[in-house]
């Protein structure tokens, strides 16, 4: 579904090709220029666009932090992005992701407790444009990324989360991951907490855009797999606006969010050595 109502997005030049300038358009006109072309008809259109590519300044990621009883040192990260398209207030991509991320470390400061490790609040920079938020987390925390212990992103909207996902890659440098291993323990975790909220699906799949870079380099990534059914009506569109976040299951999402992050923040062993 669409509303006539165009999706933005990226486009990635192959160094060496002419920048052809894109633009969007919505669904429904797309299936109508398609309909003339199949038609035969010779198909003209008038195009106006004022967008400009202007060059790089400072952004900055947010970082806030609930620090570890036991082992400081050590880090579970959460996450959502900062910026969203100028198209609308970008309230489901990703205003959630950061109102999940900041209510998980409110949540564990409310309830007065102290995970064992640091809890680590990132709202990134910059996804959308060229992911500077996340590169720039990896070049600065490079010294410290074999202390991360997880790093979670939610970015696919508020629909109710129906799991996490547990994302693996091999260490640049150090012995292979025992995947099997870290999802069994990533279960055994999770799972008596998470399945009486409706969230039990835990399983191998994607983090989010944001950790990836520290997820390639061998941080285990954590993504929150929400409901997308209605989440493509709206992503990168003007209607991505605040009136489409459901209350109830915002607070759903921040419970579920919440109690991962504690309870990956408390274990007493890591998901990976
Ligand atoms: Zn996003």
């Amino acid at each position: 579904m669409s509303l006539d109502t165009p999706h933005t997005g990226v486009l990635h030049y192959e160094e060496g090709v002419p920048k052809i300038p894109a633009a969007a358009v919505s669904m429904e006109n797309a299936m109508m220029l398609r309909r003339m072309w199949e038609r035969g008809e010779r198909i003209t259109v008038h195009l106006e666009m004022t967008c400009e590519q202007l060059p790089d300044a400072p952004s900055a990621n947010v970082v806030g932090e609930v620090v570890g009883r036991e082992k400081p040192e050590e880090i579970v990260l959460v996450s959502g992005h900062l910026d969203s398209w100028d198209a609308g207030q970008g309230a489901q991509d990703d205003g959630v992701g950061c109102v999940l991320a900041m209510e998980a470390g409110h949540l564990v400061q409310r309830l007065g407790l102290k995970p064992r490790r640091t809890l680590r609040v990132v709202l990134f920079a910059n996804e959308e444009n060229g992911s500077r938020g996340g590169l720039g987390y990896l070049e600065a925390h490079r010294q410290e990324l074999s202390r991360h212990v997880a790093a979670m992103e939610s970015d696919a909207g508020n629909g109710l989360a129906k799991g996490l996902s547990l994302e693996l890659h091999d260490p640049k440098h150090g012995p292979a991951l025992d995947k099997e291993r870290a999802l069994a323990r990533f279960r055994a975790l999770l799972k008596p907490f998470l399945e009486p909220l409706g969230a039990g699906l835990l399983e191998p799949g994607g983090s989010g855009v944001d950790v990836g870079p520290i997820v390639q380099a061998g941080v285990p990534g954590v993504g929150v797999s929400h409901d997308v059914t209605r989440y493509w009506d709206v992503h990168h569109s003007k209607a991505d606006t605040f009136d489409k976040i459901n209350r109830e299951d915002l607070a759903k999402n921040s419970a579920i969010v919440a109690i991962a992050a504690f309870l990956l923040a408390d274990m007493p062993e890591r998901l990976t050595p």
